[in-house]
């Protein structure tokens, strides 16, 4: 059965005409991909900030990043003193999880772009702030009807499946292939990626960027995100949390995502989503101490819940702590292979 995502996308396809022969979240997102090509294009972008600026001008809208409180009210009160209704409950629309939205102007100057992107950039969503350019940007190359057009949130928590494929599609246009594998450094490391995300995308969001280097990276790269994960049995049924009959719970932390790219696809280098992270391990330590850290490990130190090992491979692994977790690049190195 087609995923909720997969069927949303072909309803997308066949709005806006597209032809679907395998997946439909692969012929929208090309789609758009092909769209942003053009942008990118027509103003000679050589960095992904640059295509930033390019795709808000090719989808019409006009990016207002908030960053306070008093940000916000200024602009709210700014839109309602021009009588734009869609911005009449915009404080409370930007509660926890939404992190922008798209609003179509009924009255426009002279010279104004039809849309008006909100990016909420305050506190914790700060982190995301790029991201969310590009979902809204996927939400207006998306567009067909213009009934619709009033409003777009970017939720987190809850997930429809219209928000998971402006994810998928913000991810690559983001880091459109053509613009972005230029900048692609030598050799995969925290310090080289850094440098990258300076030179051609100081706005992205690290866990997007990870994901993207993954993606294209010419030679095996898993994606991981490993979190903490109480098992089932251990969980401490309600109430009886607090008298001490019961060992507390033991959190292990698992590789709960583990995306390898088409290189690690075709050469068998995978991790299984699930595996237990090892004990030694970069990942294992920027879960306890926090920051980044990054080593030189073998992917036989991989081990599943039966007990058996990974095949021998020599792998960099580059782990950051991030909010409820760890992001990280699990590199095959050079070697036999
Ligand atoms: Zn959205």
């Amino acid at each position: 059965m087609a995923s909720a995502v997969e069927t949303y996308a072909y309803g997308v396809a066949r709005n806006l005409g597209i032809k679907v022969l395998g997946s439909a979240v692969e012929a929208v997102a090309l789609y758009c991909e092909e769209r942003v090509t053009g942008f990118a294009e027509t103003f000679a972008c050589a960095t992904l900030e640059d295509l930033r600026l390019a795709t808000a001008n090719g989808v019409k809208t006009s990016v207002v990043t908030i960053v306070t409180d008093e940000d916000l009210a200024r602009v709210e009160a700014a839109y309602i003193a021009r009588k734009e209704p869609g911005f009449v409950s915009l404080t409370s629309d930007l509660g926890p999880g939404v992190f922008g939205q798209t609003v179509r102007l009924l009255t426009r100057a002279k010279g104004e772009r039809p849309f008006v992107s909100i990016i909420d950039a305050r506190g914790d969503k700060a982190a995301r702030a790029g991201f969310t350019e590009w979902h809204e940007y996927a939400h207006l190359l998306t567009l067909t009807d213009p009934a619709l057009a009033k409003f777009q949130r970017s939720h987190d928590t809850v997930k429809p499946p219209a928000e998971a494929l402006m994810d998928i599609i913000a991810g690559r246009i983001g880091f459109l292939t053509s613009v972005f594998t230029p900048h692609l450094p030598p050799t995969l490391s925290f310090s080289s990626i850094a440098a990258l995300r300076t030179a051609a995308c100081p706005g992205a969001s690290w866990t997007s960027l990870f994901n993207a280097l993954a993606r294209v990276w010419p030679d095996p790269v898993v994606a991981v995100r490993a979190q903490v994960e109480v098992k089932r049995a251990q969980k401490v049924p309600a109430g009886q949390g607090s008298f001490g009959f019961a060992p507390p719970p033991v959190g292990v932390l698992r590789a709960v995502q583990a995306i390898g790219n088409a290189a690690a696809r075709d050469t068998g280098f995978r991790i299984h989503p699930n595996m237990r992270v090892p004990k030694n391990s970069a990942i294992a330590l920027a879960a306890s101490g926090g920051g980044v850290h990054e080593g030189a490990e073998n992917l036989s130190q991989w081990e599943s819940a039966q007990g058996g090992s990974l095949e021998s491979w020599p792998i960099r692994v580059i782990a950051r702590a991030t909010a409820g977790g760890v992001d990280a690049l699990i590199v095959a190195e050079p070697a036999d292979h």
